[in-house]
């Protein structure tokens, strides 16, 4: 009857052992699919502004600069009209590989819309950001071209964190940056004014 209560005790423990070890998978599963976007695998808007407003707290507690980049595909409408909304939709996976590879790992790159994306780099000053912008679109350029189809290109606006600035400002910024590089004939790097 021991060895028996025994058995059932240990069985018992590891059933809880196990259900312990599944609602932490749960948990950790649930974060992910709450901060990421499900297509590029990025980090989504939420979790991308809220990453954004801790580092620049942090940037501007230590006195480090902070540049953004906001950046969206060129006539993307027209990729996917042109070669349908699986191919748009590899465009936009290729372009957050090359993101990606293209910032260091202690940066940040988010899909905050259908084709817009944001990069975060901390301790980043203007001219190394700029260097960064225009390196990114010359890769996405390069890198999404098909044989004989079209290559995607980006237009890019770059934004450096202020004394005082709220995220809503400093996105402002970048966003105003990205419309004039838009408005000035696309597949090029804006800084805000
Ligand atoms: P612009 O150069 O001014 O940015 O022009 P655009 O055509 O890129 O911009 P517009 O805002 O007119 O079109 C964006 C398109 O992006 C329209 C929408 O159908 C498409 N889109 C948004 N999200 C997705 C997505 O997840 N997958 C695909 N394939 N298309 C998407
Ligand atoms: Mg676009
Ligand atoms: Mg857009």
């Amino acid at each position: 009857a021991v060895a028996m209560d025994v058995t059932e005790q240990v069985r018992r423990e590891q059933a809880l052992k196990h259900a312990r070890e599944q609602a932490i998978e749960q948990a950790a599963e649930a974060q992910k699919l709450a901060t990421t976007d499900p297509l590029t695998g990025l980090a989504n808007r939420r979790a991308t502004f809220g990453w954004l407003e801790r580092m620049m707290v942090c940037s501007l507690e230590i006195g480090e600069p902070l540049a953004v980049l906001m950046f969206d595909i060129d006539h993307f409408k027209r990729i996917n009209d042109t070669f349908g909304h699986q191919t748009g939709d590899e465009v936009l996976c290729r372009v957050a590989t090359i993101a990606r590879a293209e910032i260091r790992a202690e940066d940040l790159v988010g899909r905050i819309g259908g084709e817009e994306f944001v990069c975060i780099l901390s301790g980043v000053d203007e001219p190394e950001a700029r260097a960064l912008a225009e390196r990114l679109r010359h890769s996405i350029e390069e890198g999404t071209c098909r044989v004989g189809k079209m290559s995607a290109t980006v237009s890019v606006g770059l934004a450096l964190l202020r004394a005082g600035d709220t995220v809503e400002a400093l996105m402002c910024r970048a966003d105003a940056a990205l419309y004039e590089a838009k408005e000035n004939g696309r597949n090029q790097v804006r800084r805000a004014a």
